[in-house]
Parts: C-alpha cells; sequence; structure tokens
C-alpha cells in the first residue's frame, strides 16, 4: 500500500474524515462516526478511543474512584480530596494501539514500589497469533478428539486431549483465523472475543454434542447443565472410599468411561481382606479392579453411554458369588447410584439402599467439585507489539524470559511458555469486564503490560525519554477506575 493509498484527499479532508492507523483496516470514519472494529471514532474531527483507559484499584480499597474525562480528575494519586489510596495500576484495556507501524507504546508511566523506580509499558495488542484453550470440567461425552467444533457450521477449533475430569478444547489460532474462509475467520473471531469478554458461546462437536461454554459458568451439555466435576477416576474413588464401604457392602462397582473400579478385586479391597464376589466387568482389565472400555463414551453413567449399569456385567461366576451378594453400583460423581442384590439365580434385583451406603454416595457428590469452563487466551506478543516496547525487540523477550519483566493482560499476571517468543496465557474470568476487542483483519485486541525496574528498561533499549507519570496519563484521557 503506497502513501497515496493511505492518505485522506483534500475532499474527504474538507468532510472532517479522520483516517485511523491502529489497525491494517486503515479506516476512514466520518465525523460522528466510528471505525470497523468500534473502539475508534472521529469526534469532531478528532480520531478518539471510544472506551475510557483502565486502571485497577487494589482489592482492598475502600472507595474506588470513577471518573469520566480529565475535567474531574484532581490530578491527585493517593492525596487529597477524590484520592485513590494507594494509586492504582494502569492497563491496557483503553490504551490505544500503536503498530503495526512503528511507533514507541502509547503509555510508558513511572512509579516507585518500595523506592525503586519501575515502568509499565502499556499498549492493546493485536494477536493474529491467538486462541483459546478451554477445559470443560465433565465426563460426559463432547466429542471424538480431533473432532472440529463449529460455531455458525465454521470450524472455529477441535476437540483436543482429555484432562482428569475436564474435556478440553482448542480453539481459534492462526489458522482458522487467516487460513480457511472469509467467513472462518470472522466467525472464529467473534466466538473467540465473545468467549474472551466471559459471554456464552454454543459451540457444536462433529460427531458429539452441543455446549455451551462461559467462563467461571457450569457448562451446559445437550441442554443439561453440568453440576459437578468427578471426584476422579472408577478406581480413585475406590481408594477413597473403600473403607467406608467395607461393612455394608459385598461389591462396588464404581462406573467409569476411562477406569471403571471394581471393589473387591481392587488394591483397596485387598487391602481390606475383601472376598471375591465373582462379579466380572465388559472391557479390558488393566490391573486388578482396573479396567478400561467397559462401555462408549457417552451422556450416561461416569462419562459412558450406559443408562442401565448391569449393561457393563459381563458375568457372575456362580462359583464365588452367592445368594443375598449385596451389590452398589456407583458413578464417578455420585450423580448415578443404584443398590442390587443376588436372587437365587444370582441376578442382581434392584433393592432400597441402606442407610449407610446411601451416605457414601452423597459423600463422593460432596467431594466433587462444581463444574466449571476455564477459557484461557492463549496468544504471541510478536514482533511489532514488542517494538512498540523497546528499539531493540528481542531483549524485551529476553527480559521477560529473565523474569526482569512481568508480563500483565489486563493487570492480571499472564503465564509465558517457555521457549522462544513471547507466548503467554491467562485466565480470562480474572480480566477486567469487556477487556478484548477486535479488528476486522480478523484479530483480537487484547491489553498487554510489561512492568520492569526503570533501568533495565533504559538497558534493553526502551524509550525512557517517554516516560510519563499516572498522573500526566490522567490528565489527558477518560479513565475507569476497577476493583
Ligand atoms: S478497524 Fe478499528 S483499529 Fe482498525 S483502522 Fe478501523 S477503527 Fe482503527
Amino acid at each position: 500500500m503506497s502513501d497515496d493509498d493511505i492518505a485522506l484527499t483534500a475532499a474527504e479532508q474538507g468532510q472532517g474524515i479522520v483516517r485511523c492507523d491502529a489497525c491494517p483496516v486503515l479506516c476512514r470514519i466520518r465525523p460522528g462516526r466510528a471505525g470497523a472494529c468500534d473502539r475508534y471514532a472521529n469526534e469532531d474531527g478528532k480520531l478518539v478511543r471510544v472506551d475510557p483507559l483502565v486502571l485497577l484499584a487494589k482489592p482492598d480499597l475502600a472507595r474506588v474512584a470513577f471518573i469520566e474525562g480529565s475535567s474531574s480528575w484532581a490530578g491527585e494519586l493517593g492525596k487529597g480530596q477524590g484520592a485513590i489510596v494507594p494509586p492504582p495500576t494502569i492497563t491496557g484495556i483503553g490504551a490505544t494501539t500503536t503498530y503495526p507501524d512503528y511507533k514507541p507504546a502509547p503509555f510508558i508511566v513511572s512509579s516507585k514500589h518500595d523506592g525503586v523506580d519501575m515502568v509499565t509499558v502499556v499498549t492493546e495488542g493485536i494477536f493474529s497469533y491467538c486462541g483459546a484453550k478451554v477445559k470443560i470440567d465433565t465426563d460426559r461425552y463432547l466429542g471424538p478428539e480431533q473432532a472440529a467444533v463449529r460455531v455458525k457450521g465454521e470450524a472455529i477449533g477441535h476437540v483436543t486431549t482429555a484432562e482428569y475430569g475436564s474435556q478440553m478444547l482448542s480453539l481459534g489460532g492462526v489458522h482458522h483465523l487467516t487460513g480457511g474462509s472469509k467467513k472462518e475467520g470472522v466467525v472464529t473471531c467473534d466466538a473467540l472475543l465473545a468467549l474472551c469478554n466471559k459471554e456464552a458461546v454454543e459451540l457444536a462437536i462433529d460427531g458429539g454434542s452441543t455446549v455451551v461454554v462461559q467462563a467461571d459458568r457450569p457448562p451446559i451439555v445437550n441442554g443439561t447443565r453440568e453440576e459437578r466435576m468427578r471426584v476422579g477416576c472408577g478406581s480413585a474413588a475406590i481408594g477413597m472410599f473403600a473403607p467406608q464401604w467395607k461393612d455394608h457392602v459385598d461389591e462396588v462397582i464404581v462406573v467409569d468411561d476411562h477406569i471403571t473400579g471394581v471393589l473387591s478385586e481392587h488394591q483397596g479391597g485387598r487391602f481390606l481382606d475383601m472376598k471375591p464376589a465373582g462379579i466380572r466387568v465388559r472391557g479390558r482389565k488393566s490391573t486388578p479392579g482396573r479396567y478400561f472400555q467397559v462401555a462408549e463414551p457417552g451422556l450416561g453413567w461416569g462419562g459412558t453411554d450406559v443408562s442401565n449399569p448391569l449393561e457393563i456385567i459381563e458375568k457372575i461366576d456362580p462359583k464365588q458369588a452367592w445368594p443375598g451378594l449385596r451389590l452398589l453400583m456407583v458413578s464417578t460423581t455420585g450423580e448415578h447410584s443404584a443398590w442390587f442384590e443376588l436372587d437365587q439365580e444370582l441376578k442382581p434385583q434392584p433393592a432400597d439402599m441402606p442407610a449407610p451406603v446411601r451416605l457414601v454416595v452423597e459423600r463422593i457428590a460432596e467431594n466433587c467439585e462444581p463444574a466449571l469452563c476455564t477459557v484461557l487466551f492463549m496468544a504471541g506478543a510478536g514482533g511489532s507489539l514488542r517494538a512498540g516496547v523497546t528499539e531493540n525487540p528481542v531483549r524485551l523477550t529476553r527480559s521477560v524470559r529473565d523474569t526482569l519483566t512481568k508480563v500483565t493482560l489486563g493487570g492480571v499476571p499472564a503465564y509465558v511458555w517457555p521457549g522462544g517468543g513471547i507466548t503467554l496465557m491467562v485466565d480470562v474470568a480474572k480480566m477486567p469486564e469487556k477487556s478484548f476487542g477486535y479488528v476486522p483483519t480478523p484479530a483480537l485486541v487484547a491489553p498487554i503490560e510489561f512492568t520492569l525496574r526503570a533501568d533495565d528498561y533504559a538497558a534493553l533499549g526502551g524509550y525512557a525519554s517517554r516516560t510519563v507519570t499516572l498522573e500526566d496519563v490522567l490528565r489527558g484521557n477518560k479513565v475507569r477506575v476497577d476493583k
């Protein structure tokens, strides 16, 4: 794109049109209108950032101020009428962006901590390389690993390897944002934006379920809200509760899609000298009392497709079982449970569960944690963003790796991956409301702050001469202070 393409014509200038250069879209914005991302607007012929700059007050603050516009700000921090004590922390939310063209970051703010001169470099990063890692606390079957996750029919990510008690999704990333059709990129960007701003998004998984995901809220799988995250796998549940069952049962089978536990065979039962009960479950035996693949994955007992637990019993050995044998079958959350006694033909017959056994089933449920969705924003803080911090970008990367520079997003410390680059993750639930924006390239816009000692900043080639105080920032900008 030539300078002529970028420059406004005389006629456009005459109409009061302004050019936004905060992202490669380079919107021409008419008076009173906003740009394509709704983050910038033309206010009386001036380009302005629509949202206020967000400061974070310390959580223990007794008073939190809300300041709209510079005139209402007394310019005092930590002293006098209307002051905020202690001074708040600046975030990148509403800070504006000064790249991909080369320019220093919009705010390079000095402060003093424990007598040490510090600098916080603040910007809104535009992340073409970004996505969300989503942890969904449920054993219900969401879909096969590697299956596409869709919104409005567009693939925005995939199911990745399950974790302990949780299903995992990997969403977004540069291939979905830029490597597919325009619609795929737009839908992916929209879904990421909503998820990162803590809104609910319904996801459909190929060959599996639909799940409504919202950060820090329970997942809703095929219309049913998940309540509990399992206490452990079937084998772990046996290990935890075996002593409490021992005197009240002859056998317990904990139904689990991954590892079904059988008490009398399990190490936990043997340790308690339990007699073999002769009830053999389906699937592949891993070690005594631990069985894999007793059923297909699904939305039933313990993340299997089983609605009648007796389906997983392969045979009952007449040489070991006996009439009257007491059998508890239970899922890993305690959500499903049933009590059986063997009749004269050694067939399990439903019966009323004794109170002491019911108590332990309830204890399984009590030991489950509430099921939640966790959304981690993951992104790479790349070349031009770093160039806004220092003239020598690799030094910022090294400084982050050497933990001389702390990286936060919206004031929340980020986990920075080892290895090359500044590849980071942050829990969006901890970030202030509406921390994220987007640009139609498509890419997400996220706040990012780099905080380090002032002398370290100078040493890495930072724009030390552009350092301002927080008071300077407050005087010239609309500000919101969040708890
Ligand atoms: S999309 Fe937004 S940031 Fe990009 S040029 Fe337009 S108004 Fe500016």
